[in-house]
This record gives C-alpha cells, structure tokens and sequence, in this order.
C-alpha cells in the first residue's frame, strides 16, 4: 500500500479555509486502500470505471458518496443509476438525457455537472461555451424532461503544464464561465453551486480561482500503474 495519509490530513487542511469538497479519486486502486481512507474519515470517492466502480461499490460501506467523474458512455449509465452520487464529466444533451431516464427509472435524482473544454490540448472531452448554451436552453425549456436529473455545476480540467500562469488562466475562465451560466439559468436555484477544479497538480491553484470540489487521486493513493490492473 502507498497511501499517504499525512498528505490526506494536509489537503483538508488546505480545503478547510475555503470549505471546499474533498473527491478522493481511487481509481486503479485496490478496496483495502479506500477502506484506509474511509477509516480516516473519508466518505465521497471519485471513479472513472464503470465496472470498477460497480465492483467496489458491491463491497465497501453504504454511506460512501460515489462520484463518476470520467468519461461515461450512454450504454454505461444503467449499471451505476442506481447508486451513484454525482457525474461529474456530462458533456453532451445524449448523455445527460440517458442519466436522466436510468435516474428516473430508479426513482432518483442524479447530481449532474456539465464538463467544459478549456485545456489546450485537443484530446480532453468537454463541450464549449455555445454547446453549454445550447444545453441548458433545451433543459429550461422542457423541464419535464429532466426530472431525474440536479445540474449542480460545472467541471473541467487545465492544461497539463508546469506553467501555473496557464492554468490559473484557464480555471479563471472556468470560474468565468460558471458564474454567467449561474445568472442566466440558475438564478435563484441554490443548488446550482458547485465547480469541480484542482486535481492533485493543480489543486492550490484552483482553489484560489473558486473551486468548490477537488478530485485528487496519485497525491493521496500514490502513482497509478495501469499494466497492473
Ligand atoms: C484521474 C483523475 C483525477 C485525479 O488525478 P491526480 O492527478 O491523480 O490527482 C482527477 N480528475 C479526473 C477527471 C481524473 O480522471
């Protein structure tokens, strides 16, 4: 095992000030390590795998709080609907209409946040500022549709780049982004509160620009080693 729980302490130390949400994202990592970090305290876990995250959620405690946050397709969404907390990375009408029938069959309201491209590089998934608009017009105008669906924010990722003028420029523009969806559609709904920024690089910096939730994964759980699993 090569969690870090000095580092686990010290992040919520760091997230405290801002009270922001801690995402332990366990991904690749065997249950013995998320039943250390649950045994510290820890109760909202980040999964990008859909059979992985069936798998643990099969066998660790009832009260952890599951969040997707990879990359989630259509066919997949049935086996965590069920269960799951919040999807952090919706981003396309597809998708978010599927959530919201796998939601509703099960009788749910499943927390949606929309993911926004605003990194440099061309292979991260997320949608613009127009397809963002283009979304919410249709969820505002045929609000029927979505009730087994809660958007409660935004998510995205920066550039993965030492250069911190960079990345604090792109969760700027996020933040940006966040705050003028909040006025034009979610005025008055409190529950439209959450930007999902920082990953265990970046996280300081996206504190700074608003972040409300930080997925953190190789800082708490160690480097991940994709050939072993
Ligand atoms: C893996 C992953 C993280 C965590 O990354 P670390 O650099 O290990 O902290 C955060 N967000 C998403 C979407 C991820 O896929």
């Amino acid at each position: 095992m090569s969690i870090n729980l000095t580092a686990y302490q010290e992040v919520l130390a760091q997230l405290l000030p801002y009270q922001a949400k801690l995402v332990a994202v366990s991904k690749t990592k065997p249950v013995a390590d998320l039943e250390a970090f649950y045994a510290a305290g820890q109760r909202i876990f980040g999964e990008n795998y859909v059979q992985e995250l069936t798998e643990k959620q099969a066998v660790l405690p009832a009260d952890i709080e599951w969040h997707f946050i990879g990359h989630l397709q259509s066919n997949k969404v049935k086996y965590i609907a069920p269960f799951v907390h919040t999807i952090h990375a919706v981003d396309s009408l597809k998708l978010l209409q599927e959530i919201n029938k796998q939601a509703v069959k099960n009788q749910r309201v499943i927390n949606c946040l929309l993911q926004v491209h605003v990194a440099a590089e061309e292979t991260k998934f997320g949608m613009d500022e127009q397809e963002v608009q283009q979304l919410l017009q249709t969820w505002q105008t045929t609000p029927a549709a979505f009730s087994g669906i809660r958007i409660t924010g935004m998510m995205g990722m920066a550039t993965n780049t030492t250069d911190e003028t960079q990345i604090r420029k792109e969760f700027h523009q996020l933040r940006q982004l966040f705050g003028s969806v909040k006025n034009q559609f979610f005025n008055n709904e409190p529950y439209f509160h959450e930007l999902s920024i920082g990953m265990s690089a970046d996280y300081t910096i996206a504190l700074q620009e608003g972040s409300t939730m930080v997925r953190i994964g190789s800082l708490l759980f160690g480097e991940r080693n994709y050939s072993q699993n």
